[in-house]
């Protein structure tokens, strides 16, 4: 008995250890378990951790082009939507037309066309329509020089169906509306399109070298040229009917080749300066 009872009492710590050796297996192998791993064992934990350590820095290549796309595609979005909305923002006033008030007697008593016209400055320009009007009727008003001579009548009037609209706009608004009819205007010269007399307004407020000591001389100049258009003339050259003056309807802008300056139709003994 007492040799049983040795036997026995041996068997029980070599069960215990057995017991323990396999709780500790399964603890190990147990995921639920595996915070006490570091503070347990030491030798097996850093083959494991490193291994998830190493797929960490993979999301991190990951996360880097997935934000650098995101900023880069924002960043054009906003600047085209702030384009955009830039252009339809321009100064107050464009292609706003400020219509002359009141009217003028016909002048002329020739037997061609007879033509009724408005003046309107585009509001952008800061002119005075009726100070723009006060001009243009005293050049196409001029009975000795002007258009009147050669048989032409016009009456200025604030009628929507006039046959002539005459107009001192923003070189943009000049290039727009002359562009649209074909004419290059660059920004520094005026058309006629239709029945629009499109004139910058630069030239306007500064004529050009050969009229630079006298604006108001310019002026006469381009009313009557771009009228001359509207009345069926083209382009004339210097000297091309063998007089010293320049045409009205040479494009003196580009230079006078050598012609005297003039800014009337007709000489005042009713030549024509053609
Ligand atoms: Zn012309």
């Amino acid at each position: 008995m007492r040799t049983g009872r040795t036997r026995a009492q041996l068997l029980v710590p070599v069960i215990a250890i057995i017991a323990l050796a396999s709780i500790l297996m399964a603890a190990c192998a147990s995921p639920a378990l595996r915070g006490h791993r570091s503070i347990r064992v030491s030798g097996p934990e850093p083959t494991v951790a490193p291994t998830p350590a190493v797929p960490t820095p993979t999301p991190s290549p990951t996360r880097r082009p997935t934000p650098k796309p995101s900023p880069t595609k924002p960043r054009p979005k906003p600047t085209t939507s702030t384009r955009q909305p830039a252009p339809p923002a321009p100064k107050p006033g464009i292609e706003v037309w400020l219509v002359a008030p009141g009217g003028s007697d016909q002048v002329g008593s020739g037997d061609k066309e007879f033509i009724r016209y408005r003046v309107e400055v585009e509001q952008a320009t800061g002119l005075n329509a009726a100070t723009v009007a006060t001009m243009v009727d005293a050049t196409l008003g001029n009975t000795e020089r002007g258009w009147t001579r050669g048989g032409w009548r016009f009456q200025r009037t604030t009628d929507a169906d006039a046959g002539m609209v005459v107009r001192v706009a923003t070189p943009a608004t000049v290039d727009k509306i002359c562009g649209a009819a074909g004419v290059n205007t660059g920004g520094v010269v005026s058309c006629r399109t239709g029945k629009l007399v499109m004139i910058n307004l630069t030239r306007w407020n500064v004529g050009i070298p050969t009229y630079a000591a006298d604006v108001n001389s310019y002026r006469r100049l381009v009313i009557n040229h771009e009228v001359g258009h509207r009345l069926g003339f083209g382009h004339k050259t210097c000297q091309q009917t063998g007089l010293p003056e320049a045409p009205v309807m040479m494009t003196q802008y580009y230079g006078l080749n050598g012609c005297e300056p003039n800014v009337w139709p007709y000489r005042p003994d009713g030549t024509f300066v053609n």
